[in-house]
């Protein structure tokens, strides 16, 4: 029996536009790996066909977006730490007997994207209290950050991320708002957006003019569009920023050692995403 070609993937609902093929299929074809990464658009009632065709498929490993985070952790056999921590996996590895393995690559991703801007925050600010915050909050409490605070539109979101992550992190001090304005920025030094605000051309921009200073950076996790108005604005005033490019690139790149054991190669990945987003 001839077996099918060997394939990982990223499940979700929607993922058309995802970026991860462009920079993983870069990244098989430079190391000359025979493997594909293809898109798995699936309704939440196909999962559990796609999980038991893993083997039939030969598909060696899936990342995991929107909106099944959280959903797919009772499929998991094994947890890495920072998947029970954070309550939420991006990256899953079929492992012997089709034993299937969860990491979450997000958190690291975002810290390595931080270290690699030279940014090492003290107190930090975060709208949206999703799943990419948490794994956000959670890099920044490892990463023994003094202060996170969080604002959501629906507070009892952002009262139950801050809750979550008191307890684990003794070093940082965790805590939510009700109104956006409540975040003080003029005391932060690390801005995360964490919402979705800022996807769509007719989106506001969240944050005043008037509260943007020198010593903020401006961290939207956005990357399409590539200058959200919350990033226009960074820009016109002189602050520093970053979209969310770099998290996609150092998330893949962490997903890619674990689906294939081989280090990332990391300016390959970096060129494809690049030349994915000016393609948008
Ligand atoms: P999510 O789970 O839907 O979380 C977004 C949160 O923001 C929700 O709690 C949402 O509340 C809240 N929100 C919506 N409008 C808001 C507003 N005006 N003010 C404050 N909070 C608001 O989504 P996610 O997975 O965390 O993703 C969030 C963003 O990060 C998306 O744009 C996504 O593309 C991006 N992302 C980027 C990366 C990367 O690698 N760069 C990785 C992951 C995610 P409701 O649920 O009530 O609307």
């Amino acid at each position: 029996m001839t077996l099918k070609p060997k394939l990982y993937g990223l499940v979700g609902f929607p993922v058309k536009h995802s970026l991860s093929p462009c920079m993983h299929n870069a990244a098989l074809k430079a190391l000359k790996i025979k493997a594909k990464y293809k898109l798995f658009e699936l309704q939440a009632d196909q999962l559990e066909d796609f999980l038991n065709s893993l083997k039939k498929n030969n598909i060696s490993g899936f990342n995991v977006t929107i909106p099944y985070k959280e959903k797919l952790l009772p499929c998991l056999d094994i947890k890495s730490p920072g998947v029970r921590e954070i309550g939420a996996v991006n990256t899953v590895v079929v492992v012997k007997d089709g034993k299937l393995k969860g990491f979450n690559t997000d958190f690291a991703g975002f810290i390595r994207h931080l270290k690699v801007l030279k940014v090492t925050p003290r107190k930090t600010a975060i709208i949206g209290a999703g799943g990419a915050a948490r794994a956000v909050c959670f890099a920044l409490g490892k990463s023994k950050v003094e202060e996170v605070c969080i604002y959501d539109i629906d507070v009892y979101k952002s009262l139950g991320l801050a809750r979550q992550f008191k307890n684990v992190f003794s070093q940082t001090r965790f805590s939510a708002v009700a109104r956006i304005d409540e975040l003080n920025l003029k005391d932060k030094d690390l801005l995360v957006n964490a919402s979705p605000v800022g996807m769509h051309a007719d989106d506001r921009c969240l944050i005043e003019d008037k509260e943007m200073h020198r010593d903020l950076f401006v961290y939207d996790l956005i990357y399409n569009p590539v200058e959200t108005k919350l990033i226009a604005l960074a820009k016109q005033r002189g602050v520093r920023f970053s979209n969310g490019l770099g998290m996609l690139l150092y998330q893949g790149i962490l997903s890619f050692k674990h689906f294939t054991g081989k280090d990332a190669p990391v300016k390959i990945m970096q060129a494809a995403l690049e030349k994915g987003v000016s393609n948008l």
